[in-house]
């Protein structure tokens, strides 16, 4: 039977796109893509890039603040400009867009800008109506936002929308706990919006390292953020112009703005699967085996979408091993295991890979080697952040099993020290290695002893 391509990708994502590049440029199969919306995908359009560099825009009165505290007495960080930075912001969005098209096509990708739902094993449909046929298809159409089911959600945004306001908010809130609601905090607050977060839970992050949750929630406390833990929404209602919260302590609250941060799901829906007989699991992901294949041989599936670790590098990783196994003959599974993530907050970012202190004990003994600061950088301008270093050690082995850092720059220093980690470095490994000095990072090659040591199982 022969097919209109070799592969054809649904979703311009990080994952897609690096599948259909790979496919196409590097093994010269012919590839097909369909994207309903803007080629880049969330991260590039609506998640890690904008954010990030929100991130930096927010972070001046931190900035301006520790320089009074070297002497700059009157620095200050002026009065932020949302046109501007927004109008800066979509134009670098719309480069990075069309760098992805542009690179795509050059591979010899055929795009095609509208959506596309499985028709059969082999075969897509697009939105016009017209069929393409593919010896194989690959499903990488990533996750969307989702809320609570609370009266009134449809009052509230989600995380896409926060790129593309008008206007920033006086006052906003934010519901979560995670990702998502502790970075918008962190922004919003830097940019001058009265911020509040409400999570559920005792500490915010819930799946890190509990120290390290812990001084998280502090930081979000000091720069400003009013974080009320242990609280949720139970319903939004219009008040004019502005939502009133009502809580589940029955408290209530007016904003100008309501954000839901609490999770994302992956984006099945209207997809065709019917057609196919593809299984989802029970949170609505698609089932692949290592090899990021279905049970439909003929079909795979990347990134959030298969729900296994969502995070871009992972998606890009995926796809790449995707396109090397399927068409390059150099088969190649992904371990999902270690992956190092950071969470941007300010001033201290949280890096983190490996098991937490808690998972450690639960697998079993554990020497816990944990140094907690305060930085020579901010302690000097009288800031009272403290900075954690701490490495997990498994005492049979000496072997590393997990790194925490909360720290400015946090994000940068876990990369760096995920390399050994991988590797399956020891302690004594970290302990051979010469310090930087002066530097935050040097904390951990030079922790000689163990803060905690426990038995295992808990205890
Ligand atoms: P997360 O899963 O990280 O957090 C969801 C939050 O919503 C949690 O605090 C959760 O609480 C809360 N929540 C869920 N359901 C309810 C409910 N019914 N009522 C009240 N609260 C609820 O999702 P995010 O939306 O923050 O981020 C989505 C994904 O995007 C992340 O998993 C991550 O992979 C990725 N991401 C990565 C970033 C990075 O690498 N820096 C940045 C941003 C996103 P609880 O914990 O109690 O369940």
């Amino acid at each position: 039977m022969s097919f209109d391509y070799d592969l054809f990708v649904i979703g311009g994502g990080s994952g897609g796109v690096r599948a259909a590049r790979i496919a196409a440029g590097e093994h010269g199969a012919r590839v097909g893509l369909a994207e309903e919306s803007r080629m880049g995908g969330t991260c590039v359009i609506r998640g890690c890039v904008p954010k990030k560099l929100m991130v930096y825009a927010s972070n001046a009165p931190l900035m301006a603040e520790e320089m009074r505290g070297y002497g700059w007495g009157e620095a200050t960080s002026g009065a932020f400009d949302w046109q501007i930075f927004r109008r800066k912001l979509h134009a670098e969005l719309d480069r990075l867009e069309r760098a992805y098209t542009t690179n795509a096509e050059k591979a010899g990708v055929e795009i095609h800008h509208q959506r596309a739902r499985l028709a059969d094993h082999h075969t897509v449909e697009l939105a016009d109506g017209t069929r393409k046929t593919a010896k194989h298809i690959l499903i990488a159409v990533g996750g969307r936002p989702s809320k609570i089911g609370i009266p009134g959600e449809e009052l509230g945004l989600i995380s896409d929308d926060l790129f593309l306001l008008e206007q920033l908010p006086r006052r906003a809130l934010l519901i979560g706990g995670g990702f998502i609601a502790c970075e918008f905090a962190t922004i919003l607050n830097g940019l001058g919006v009265e911020t509040v977060q409400a999570y559920r839970g005792d500490a915010v992050l819930r799946g890190f390292d509990r120290e390290a949750r812990e001084m998280a929630s502090e930081q979000l406390r000091q720069i400003g953020v009013d974080l009320r833990l242990g609280r949720s929404p139970k319903r939004l209602e219009k008040a004019g112009e502005r939502v009133r919260a009502q809580f589940d302590d029955d408290s209530e609250d007016t904003f100008d703005a309501v954000f839901f941060a609490t999770g994302r799901d992956p984006y099945t829906r209207d997809l065709g699967l019917e057609n196919t007989g593809l299984r989802l699991k029970e949170n609505g992901a698609i089932e692949v085996d290592a090899w990021s294949q279905t049970p439909v041989p003929s079909i795979f599936a990347v990134g959030d979408v298969t729900d296994r670790v969502n995070l871009t590098p992972v998606a890009i990783r995926e796809g790449h091993s995707f396109a090397d196994t399927v068409f390059g003959a150099r088969p190649r599974k992904v371990s999902h295991d270690p992956v190092a993530s950071a969470v941007y907050l300010r001033p201290c970012e949280l890096g983190t890979i490996g098991l937490t202190e808690e998972q450690a004990m639960a697998r079993g003994p554990v020497d816990v080697y944990s140094a907690v600061f305060r930085p020579m950088r901010s302690m000097f301008a009288g800031s009272e952040s403290r900075t954690m270093m701490k490495l997990l050690v498994d005492p049979e082995t000496d072997r590393v099993l997990g790194c925490h850092i909360f720290g400015p720059e946090a994000g940068e220093m876990i990369q760096l020290a995920a390399i050994p980690i991988t590797m399956g470095a020891t302690k004594a490994d970290f302990d051979a290695t010469m310090a930087v000095h002066p530097t935050a990072a040097e904390e951990l090659v030079t922790m000689r002893q163990p803060s905690r040591r426990h038995a295992g199982a808990g205890n």
